[in-house]
């Protein structure tokens, strides 16, 4: 067996594994999802609700966030939620509304497998597999996606290093899938105003280590749908390849993270100010 070395940059104190080193290949990664460059010069908006509902409430979020030039449409289907009695997702209902939105719209979409056996379902209608915080660590996980040949949407840990985050991403790699975006979403530290604090200084030293694309989840992130505008914009300024943002039709009646979730015209506003950030940075938005 091939002895799998370990790279350390000189100027940052932690082992970076080999797949997903920046030093082993010091060629940005582009991961396509359905036609959708993740990584390249153009930063790609990732938006939609927390949970996928309705077929309404899909529809009229979707057609509205692709108007304002989200490229991928997001949707739990399965959701991880922290009580029992909460909304738990429609399953593979879900998972239908969003390919026939899909089928509609043009828009890829992006949904979570919490399982390795859900992640043979979840690949038949998604484009691109989520794996969310709380599995960033979950191993078996990590190598079925690595076996998929479907992009992965990596979501850090909330109480992951930028280590374990790497080496989370490098079992992937491991099995044979290269299409993996790396996604800050906030972590936890002794601040209880937010839900979370949302690590910015992950997205340069992210890139400093590693080839994957980075984007960023300032509704995960924040909690608050106020402050996700101002967050998404520092996001992009420093760096970031992309968003992923929590945006329904009618937030206040949302199953889940409605106090997050952006109004389709703040949405709507929002894009036109990210893509003058975008700008300033030598990025594009289309
Ligand atoms: C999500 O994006 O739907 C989600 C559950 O986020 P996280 O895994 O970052 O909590
Ligand atoms: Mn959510």
């Amino acid at each position: 067996m091939e002895t799998i070395l370990c790279n350390n940059p000189a100027d940052v104190k932690i082992t970076v594994p080999s797949l997903v080193s920046l030093q082993k290949k010091q060629e940005a990664t582009i991961v396509k999802v359905n036609g959708i460059e993740v990584g390249g010069s153009e930063v790609i908006i990732i938006a939609g609700p927390c949970a996928v509902e309705s077929m309404e409430q899909l529809f009229e979020t979707a057609r509205s966030v692709k108007t304002a030039g989200a490229k991928i449409l997001r949707g739990g289907a399965f959701k991880p939620r922290s009580s029992p009695y909460s909304f738990q997702g429609l399953g593979e209902e879900g998972l239908k509304l969003l390919s026939q939105i899909r089928k509609e719209t043009g828009l890829p979409v992006v949904t979570e497998a919490m399982d390795t056996r859900q992640v043979e379902l979840v690949a038949e209608y998604a484009d691109m597999i989520q794996v969310g915080s709380r599995n960033m660590q979950n191993y078996p996980l990590l190598k079925e996606v690595g076996k998929c040949r479907k992009p992965v949407l990596l979501k850090r840990g909330m109480m992951a290093t930028i280590e374990e985050f790497l080496n989370s991403a490098e079992y992937i790699l491991n099995e044979g899938n290269d299409q993996v975006v790396l996604c800050e979403r906030g972590i936890r530290t002794f601040e209880t105003s937010m839900r979370n604090t949302l690590d910015l200084s992950a997205i340069p030293m992210l890139k400093h280590l590693s080839h994957l694309p980075v984007i960023v989840d300032p509704s995960h992130g924040t909690g608050l749908r106020w402050m996700v505008p101002v967050m998404a914009k520092a996001a992009v300024a420093a760096g970031a390849d992309g968003l992923i943002m929590e945006v329904h039709y009618r937030p206040d009646a949302a199953l889940c993270d409605g106090e997050q979730s952006l109004h389709l015209d703040k949405f709507t506003n929002l894009m036109s100010e990210i893509r003058k950030v975008a700008k300033a940075v030598g990025r594009k938005i289309l």
